[in-house]
């Protein structure tokens, strides 16, 4: 008889079990995509956010660095006006005044066209990093429609291959008996994905490494009832069997 109800309780569970670490696997696996797409539109859409944040100050800073420029062409026209007064001058006592005069403008000219020089340096620093962020952006961006058609045709693929796993899986279930299938559903729906675990061959849980009884060995090993792990929980099953479908 090849009727799969006529196989050892723990062979089914051990053939439930193997279909739903692949579902799980196959889940996680559409997960992972799913997530990478996210993070590369989020990462697209924090470059661009930052690329209009530097467009509007750099339009500040090149509009502070007119003015700065405008206010040294100002001042250049006071000292026109201020050297056509010096040479116009009739007495010591008003060339002495005119001359300081044309020199504090000077110099105030000088600082002003440093202050100059310094805006426009950091206009330009910041179009550098704007360039920059301008090619990080172009590549992310053509990143992600390719990715996107690459992510929805893995989807299509894993969601077939779920779906027949789950098929299969369910065709074991309804054969298990109820009490156990419940025992099983409860194991696995807590903390811990593994339901089922080995004896080792020192005569412990394979996934907690707790010893179990002769008594429960013989028991396991005779597979006639089920056996719980006293340490975390799990269904133990023979090692020398086998779970993959
Ligand atoms: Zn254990």
């Amino acid at each position: 008889m090849s009727d799969s109800s006529q196989e050892p309780l723990l062979q089914q569970l051990l053939k439930l079990h193997a279909f739903d670490q692949e579902i799980s696997f196959l889940e996680r696996e559409l997960k992972r995509d799913q997530d990478g797409l996210l993070t590369a539109v989020e990462g697209v859409a924090g470059l661009k956010a930052e690329l209009e944040r530097i467009d509007s100050e750099l339009l500040r800073l090149r509009a502070d660095a007119r003015t700065a420029e405008h206010n040294v062409d100002s001042k250049r026209d006071h000292l026109d006006r201020l050297r056509s007064k010096v040479n116009q001058v009739k007495t010591e006592k008003q060339y002495g005044a005119a001359t300081l005069e044309f020199d504090l403008v000077k110099q105030e000219i000088r600082k002003l066209e440093d202050q100059v020089l310094e805006k426009l340096q950091v206009v330009e620093d910041l179009e550098g990093r704007r360039k920059a962020l301008q090619d990080e952006f172009d590549v992310a961006d053509a990143e992600v429609a390719p990715m996107g058609e690459e992510v929805e045709k893995r989807r299509a693929n894993l969601e077939h291959e779920l779906a027949i796993k789950r098929d299969r899986r369910d065709n074991i279930a309804i054969r298990l008996d109820e009490g156990v299938l419940a025992l099983y559903d409860r194991i696995r729906s807590g903390r811990q994905e593994v339901a089922l675990a080995p004896l080792t061959g020192e005569g412990v849980c394979g996934n907690c490494f707790t010893s179990v009884t002769i008594q429960q060995e013989m028991q396991i090993k005779g597979l006639a009832v089920i056996v719980c792990c006293e340490g975390c929980g799990v269904i133990l099953y023979p090692g020398e069997m086998k779970g993959a479908p």
